[in-house]
């Protein structure tokens, strides 16, 4: 297997979900410089204290949080390019983060697929794999006419599902509406992730091929990312790596930052 080009979806400790104080940005300089990865991006969770509807997981995670990560840039880095992006939230037709803000980051990583976030993200209406699956669609597609994101986190995996249910809910979405979907992501300027912590089964895995397929063919810009949140979880970014190498997916096809 050829060496992960980058790895764009690494959160630290900062993130509350993370529960290895030993994931720094040190820890993810040292990962890569060891396997070869030449860009790393940080993008811990946020939610604008100056965007109305934070849950209370996401209130303390605003942008002066995450900032912290700045400070704890390693004064060498291996030759590492470190970036610093975000994770948001995309909620009830808004995103949880300033222009203002996302224009001061490297980058930004959005979401639309947060769907254990019942209430909060996911309207609790949507109770069959069909109504989940058009939810995905239609927030998918609402996202992108935002022109705001860099790349659409773990794009049409719903968070919190088991893989048969993965399976089930991408089951749900026709070719000619990933296609739609894709072809609007691609004409917005809006990236692709590729996320190795989606592919971890077979199942899952057998059902995003098909849909990242879909995604290249209609002209995606592709961005890998581990969403590590420990430092066990940062060779994830393999997994993201085989899967572009399985579909053709080479460099040119890599946003670069
Ligand atoms: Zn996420
Ligand atoms: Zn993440």
């Amino acid at each position: 297997m050829k060496t992960p080009l980058q790895d764009l979806h690494i959160h630290t400790h900062l993130s509350s979900c993370s529960e290895d104080a030993g994931q720094t940005v040190a820890a993810a300089v040292d990962f890569a410089a060891a396997n070869g990865i030449r860009t790393i991006g940080i993008t811990n969770h946020v939610w604008d204290r100056e965007v109305p509807g934070a849950s209370p997981w996401y209130a303390p995670q605003d942008f002066a949080h995450i900032s912290q990560v700045y400070a704890e840039i390693p004064r060498d880095c291996k030759g590492v390019r470190v970036k610093i992006g975000a994770e948001t939230e995309f909620a009830g037709g808004v995103v949880a983060l300033t222009r203002a803000h996302r224009d001061a980051l490297d980058y930004v990583l959005v979401p639309h697929s947060h769907i254990h976030m019942v209430g909060l993200v996911l309207p609790p209406e949507c109770a069959t794999d069909a109504q989940v699956a058009e939810y995905l669609v239609q927030s998918f597609l609402a996202l992108v006419q935002k022109d705001f994101a860099t790349s659409i986190a773990h794009p049409f995996c719903p968070i919190g599902r088991a893989p048969e249910e993965v399976r089930s809910i991408l089951g749900c979405i026709a070719d000619e509406t990933f296609a739609r979907c894709f072809q609007a992501a691609a004409a917005h300027n809006t990236a692709i992730e590729i996320n190795g912590s989606c592919l971890e089964d077979e199942t899952r895995w057998a059902a995003q091929e098909r849909m990242f397929a879909i995604a290249r063919d209609c002209g995606a810009v592709f961005t890998l990312g581990s969403d590590a949140h420990a430092r066990t979880e940062l060779n994830a970014i393999f997994l993201a790596q085989k899967m572009a190498e399985t579909l053709g997916i080479g460099e040119e096809r890599l946003l670069q930052l």
